[in-house]
């Protein structure tokens, strides 16, 4: 791509109703636009990490047989209250005009994809099975300050897995456990499987996946020697306690909630009459458990976690680019040099983007790359072309390299 021709463009100044670092610079960047509180458009550059958030969660859904769908995002109220759940107070009503509310706007899919499950399971044979979708849900989160941390409309990824007994879904729990470990490892992102509470609608208690963070709105004690933790919020821990698995210290933190699984048994089956019938032909209700990514919540995550003062610093897996390719001065000869580096590198299938804009001096441009955070920047210049070379920078590194122009595409 052409920085020319990209719509957006970076802006000098963070916007002053923004407080949290995601933002602030995400905004900056033109990765995202807020068009309300907690609400955000993911512009090019957003949208192009968010694919990326994305083709991770796929293949590794796929990897445990997750079954791709998209289910609605208007639902009719008789979902919510066959749960008895019409009357959380996050949930946005929606009604026609001089109307009482008859939909809502989706803030979770248990009740959708249970009904759905009704009219294709049966039997034993049937099951197990496993569904997600990527979609948008709605809340109407009180405090709505942290950017995409925790936005009134934000993508989730959900899915919804389905058996016969308790014993069969503990074992896909922790397989869909080891699946999102290696989902946000692979993000860049060293996750704590943490313990929290249960509720009405869980077997027991669930597990949430928690990156350290001071950014983050939650707190947890995790075992300096054996990693064990668990939510504040359901906790008898304190800081300094002993941990309950091996004894050793526990640590008090700030961290981040990225997923979160919940093996719920049937509650939703029981709602919906969502029943099979076993070996012996004796009628049971489907055993179901939900487990959940935040798309926006983990691109926060990350640019919370990796930036500094001139920008962010993507990892390479979730960067908009992977190469930030910046000519400076129009010469004939640099343009030249810089045009074919472009072509020799989109052949060789690498994502670049390409500063060919006239009208910005180096110093704008670094300071625009630094930004934009993209892991390597390859720089050609009169200063360079002198030793028909190209200059490369990692954004995370300080040290730069100059290469010959001919072996560049080998150093990338
Ligand atoms: P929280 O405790 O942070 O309010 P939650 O426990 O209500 O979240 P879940 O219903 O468990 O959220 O949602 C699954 C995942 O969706 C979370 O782990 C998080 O990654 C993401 N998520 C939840 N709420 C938001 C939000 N308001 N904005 C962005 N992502 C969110
Ligand atoms: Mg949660």
């Amino acid at each position: 791509m052409k920085q020319s021709q990209l719509f957006t463009k970076t802006i000098k100044e963070a916007p002053k109703d923004e407080v949290s670092v995601n933002a602030r610079l995400l905004t900056r960047a033109g990765f995202i636009y807020k068009n309300s509180a907690g609400i955000y458009s993911f512009l090019p550059l957003g949208w192009r990490v968010i694919q990326k958030i994305s083709s991770i969660i796929r293949e590794e859904m796929a990897a445990i047989g997750g079954q791709e769908m998209f289910m609605t995002a208007l639902h009719d109220k008789h979902y919510l209250q066959s749960t008895g759940r019409w009357n959380v107070d996050v949930i946005f009503k929606v009604a026609e005009e001089g109307k009482e509310p008859a939909f809502n706007l989706s803030w979770t899919h248990e009740e959708i994809i249970t009904e759905i499950a009704t009219k294709y399971i049966s039997s034993y044979k049937d099951l197990p099975f496993a569904a997600y979708q990527i979609q948008a849900k709605f809340r109407n989160e009180p405090r709505a300050k942290s950017g995409l941390l925790r936005g009134r409309e934000f993508l989730m990824k959900d899915l919804y897995s389905f058996h016969t007994t308790e014993e069969d879904l503990f074992k896909y729990y922790d397989k869909a456990a080891e699946s999102y470990k290696k989902i946000f490892n692979r993000c860049g992102l060293d996750s704590i499987y943490t313990l929290a509470g249960g509720g009405d609608f869980t077997l027991n208690n669930t597990h949430e996946f928690q990156v350290l963070c001071d950014a983050g709105e939650d707190t947890i004690y995790v075992c300096e020697k054996c990693g064990y933790a668990e939510n504040k919020e359901i906790s008898k821990l304190g800081d300094g306690s002993k941990c309950p698995k091996c004894g050793g210290p526990v640590k008090e933190s700030k961290s981040i909630e990225v997923g979160n699984i919940f093996p719920l048994g049937t509650k939703y089956s029981e709602a919906f009459g969502l029943k099979f019938s076993d070996e012996k032909s004796e009628k049971k209700y489907v055993v179901m458990g939900s487990y959940g990514i935040g798309l926006g919540r983990v691109m926060a995550t990350v640019v919370e976690k990796f930036y500094d003062e001139k920008g962010i610093v993507w990892p390479k897996a979730v960067a908009p680019f992977e190469i930030h390719l910046i000519q400076i001065g129009d010469s004939p000869q640099v343009k030249k040099t810089a045009d074919k580096l472009y072509q020799d590198l989109q052949k060789a299938k690498k994502e670049v983007l390409y500063d060919d804009r006239k009208d910005k001096s180096a110093g704008e441009k670094f300071a625009e790359a630094d930004l934009i955070g993209i892991p390597l920047r390859v720089v050609a210049s009169e200063r360079t072309l002198e030793k028909n070379c190209a200059e490369l920078k990692e954004r995370s590194q300080a040290q730069m390299k100059l290469v010959k122009i001919t072996q560049v595409l080998k150093h990338v």
